[in-house]
Order: C-alpha cells, then structure tokens, then sequence
C-alpha cells in the first residue's frame, strides 16, 4: 500500500469500482472512462509505480497478471477474435495513474500503430 495511491486503494475496496476479478496477487475492475467496449484494468495488489520500477521479486507478479489476463479475456464473448493487453509506462507510454496496471481492451478493432 502506498499512500494516497488511487489504485491501491481500489484494490483495498477504499474507493469503489466494478471488480472483474480478484485473488491473492492481483485485482481486476471496469475502467471508469472505457476506450473499447471492454476495457478492463488488472493491477498487482503490491504497490509498483511502473514497469519501469520492477524488481527481481516482482517477476511472478508480472507472469501471473498475463496469465489472469488470457484467462478472464475467455470468459468475455466480445474478445473471442482478438483483444489487446496494453501497460504505459512512464509519461511517453502515456501513464496516468502511477501504479502499475495492464488494460486489457476488446470488442472492436484496433489501429496499428498506436497514436
Ligand atoms: P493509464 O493512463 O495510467 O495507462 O491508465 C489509467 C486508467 O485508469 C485510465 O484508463 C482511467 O480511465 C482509469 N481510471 C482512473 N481513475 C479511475 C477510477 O477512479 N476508477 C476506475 N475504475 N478507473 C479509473
Ligand atoms: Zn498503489
């Protein structure tokens, strides 16, 4: 837990959210402003600003959010052709919310390359 970490806080139910999924690692919930038809944020319980700031211990984290990914992306009939699993990192990836998280995003085709 950080302090004042929005995201910390919704993975503690202190903020609400719309919980997809959750176990002992990691927290999945409805993004609050969707870009696709299904837009889903999966995060790390422990708090990690980024990819950028991972450590060695974190890498069964990291595996397992994949893993969750690829498994709740099955369970959404709008992702059965396809989907996209994105993290920014950092101001030039376009982060916004500084721990890190994954969107998991479907139900329509996207552009390559990203804008
Ligand atoms: P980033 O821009 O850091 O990659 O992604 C942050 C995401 O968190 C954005 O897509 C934004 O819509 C979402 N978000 C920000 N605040 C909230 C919130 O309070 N609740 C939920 N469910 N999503 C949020
Ligand atoms: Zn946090």
């Amino acid at each position: 837990m950080s302090e004042n970490c929005l995201f910390c806080k919704i993975a503690k139910g202190e903020i609400p959210s719309h919980k997809v999924y959750e176990d002992d690692l990691v927290f999945a919930f409805k993004d609050i402003n969707p870009q696709a038809p299904v837009h889903v944020v999966i995060i790390p319980k422990k708090h990690v600003a980024s990819l950028g700031d991972v450590s060695e211990q974190d890498k069964e984290v990291l595996g397992h959010v994949q893993f969750v990914a690829a498994k709740l992306a099955k369970t959404f009939p709008e992702l059965k052709n396809g989907y996209r699993l994105i993290s920014n990192c950092g101001s030039d990836g376009g982060q916004t919310v500084h721990h890190l998280h994954y969107h998991l995003l479907g139900g329509r085709v996207f552009g390559w390359p990203p804008g």
